[in-house]
């Protein structure tokens, strides 16, 4: 039988390896300029991590976590038939997203001793939730990231959205074809109140809603504004807004963060019934979806997490970050009709008439590479005319041939694939001349 990946995963070869790279490439050089640096994190991490930072009322926590044992440690809890004698170092996690493990690293180092200047710094790496694969939506999916610790100006916020909004459009994403939605969730002095109201409201209309929303209205209320039933939704259009809930701290917070969006010119939509999946929200959130809808669901959002810091057990320390989706990004570029990948990489080709020259073919290629020219050769035994062919189909833009003639005259004869046209250069300054050509 055929190997098979597993459901809900990809892999990234040819121009969608390219494109990821791209995406990375844009990100370092983006981020780069507002002063962040890149960041890897592990791809697992005590499960508590995310239990305390997520939330354990979340999906995320609840249901989509890949929980990660070795094989020792699987005998013994199916021996025990159950995990409950687990160490909290032995329940591990593989991370369904990014802020969470950045967060546990910046204590766990202490990058943000009192009075120093934040942390700023990004990531891009792949995440793994176990949600019900489709298009648009895998196991393991891949996210830039990225994460401002130690900032609690609202300015910080403003500036996370105009990298977030720049970042799409250095990627290929026409603005005028994104949505950006932005709101506030309140903070401990505001929300728990707004909380109780939506609660209330919930249970007010518990005929018309859900199990899982009324399920919700004592687990985590505001969840209930995400539910994928419509008639919950149409219902939860007439519940409290969280911007008519908000203390005097939030509310000034909140303002200033859209007059300097307005100030910079970004473009955005205040949806009072935006709140985040992850428990770690407070205040701004944010999230980025294409006009027409034909996504498959957000291309990234993010928001501040002033309290999160503290649940990892740092000092409390404010901090503001998103995350952006390559899948779906690629997804949107797709309809948009762009190409992040760009064209294969060019190469030269090194050829020669028979197995004779096979040592003349090696050297060239050492030299050509050496000069960090990107160089191909026949390893299969071919004829001439098929490493012509190969030549082509690895879209050499410059053949080198060595024949008998060249080796014994110490020259090569180099030829344009595209004209046709040959010339004979010196073997000694034969990588000088392709760089040349090649410019
Ligand atoms: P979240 O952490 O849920 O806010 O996700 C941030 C971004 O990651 C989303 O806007 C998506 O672009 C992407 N994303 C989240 N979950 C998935 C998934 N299961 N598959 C693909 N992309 C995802």
């Amino acid at each position: 039988m055929q190997a098979q990946k597993a459901p809900g995963t990809e892999d990234l070869v040819g121009g969608y390896m390219r494109a990821w790279q791209r995406m990375s490439d844009v990100a370092r050089e983006l981020f780069g300029t507002y002063g962040f640096d890149a960041i890897e994190t592990p791809s697992m991490e005590q499960v508590d991590v995310f239990v305390h930072g997520i939330g354990t009322s979340t999906d995320v926590v609840r249901k989509e976590m890949f929980r990660v044992m070795s094989g020792t440690l699987w005998d013994k809890v199916l021996e025990q038939g159950s995990e409950q004698g687990l160490k909290p170092k032995q329940r591990l996690a593989l991370r369904p997203e990014g802020t969470a493990g950045v967060v546990r690293a910046v204590v766990e180092n202490n990058l943000v001793p009192q009075g120093a200047a934040p942390v700023k710094c990004w990531y891009a790496e792949p995440m793994f939730r176990g949600e019900r694969p489709q298009k648009g939506r895998l196991r393991q999916f891949h996210q830039v990231g990225l994460e401002w610790i130690g900032a609690p100006d609202p300015a910080a916020d403003a500036e996370c959205i105009i990298i977030l909004m720049e970042f799409y459009r250095r990627l290929g994403l026409d603005p005028a074809r994104l949505r950006l939605k932005i709101n506030s969730m309140g903070d401990p002095a505001c929300r728990p109140a707004y909380r109780d109201s939506v609660r209330a409201f919930i249970l007010d209309h518990a005929d018309e809603m859900c199990e899982e929303c009324l399920e919700r209205a004592e687990t985590n209320p505001l969840r209930a504004f995400d539910c994928k039933n419509d008639r919950c939704r149409e219902v939860m259009e007439a519940a409290p807004k969280v911007t008519d809930a908000l203390c005097d701290d939030c509310r000034s917070h909140y303002e200033q963060v859209k007059r300097y969006l307005d100030e910079a010119g970004v473009p955005y939509e205040e949806d009072p019934r935006l709140v985040r999946g992850l428990d770690y929200y407070t205040r701004t959130v944010f999230e980025v979806e294409t006009a027409d809808g034909n996504g498959q669901g957000s291309l990234g959002g993010g928001g501040r997490y002033d309290g999160l810091v503290e649940i990892e057990g740092g000092k409390p320390t404010p901090g503001i970050g998103f995350a952006v989706g390559f899948e779906r990004i690629m997804i949107a570029l797709a309809n948009q009709g762009v190409d992040l990948a760009g064209p294969e990489p060019s190469c030269v080709y090194v050829a020669s008439a028979s197995p004779e020259q096979r040592s003349a073919v090696f050297s060239a290629t050492l030299a050509l590479r050496a000069a960090g020219i990107r160089t191909e050769a026949d390893y299969q035994g071919r004829s001439l005319k098929s490493q012509f062919k190969q030549a082509d189909r690895l879209g050499a833009r410059l053949c080198v041939v060595l024949g008998p003639d060249e080796v014994a005259a110490g020259t090569a004869t180099v030829r344009d694939m595209a004209t046709h046209e040959q010339e004979s250069v010196a073997a000694a300054g034969l990588a000088d001349r392709v760089a040349g050509l090649l410019a």
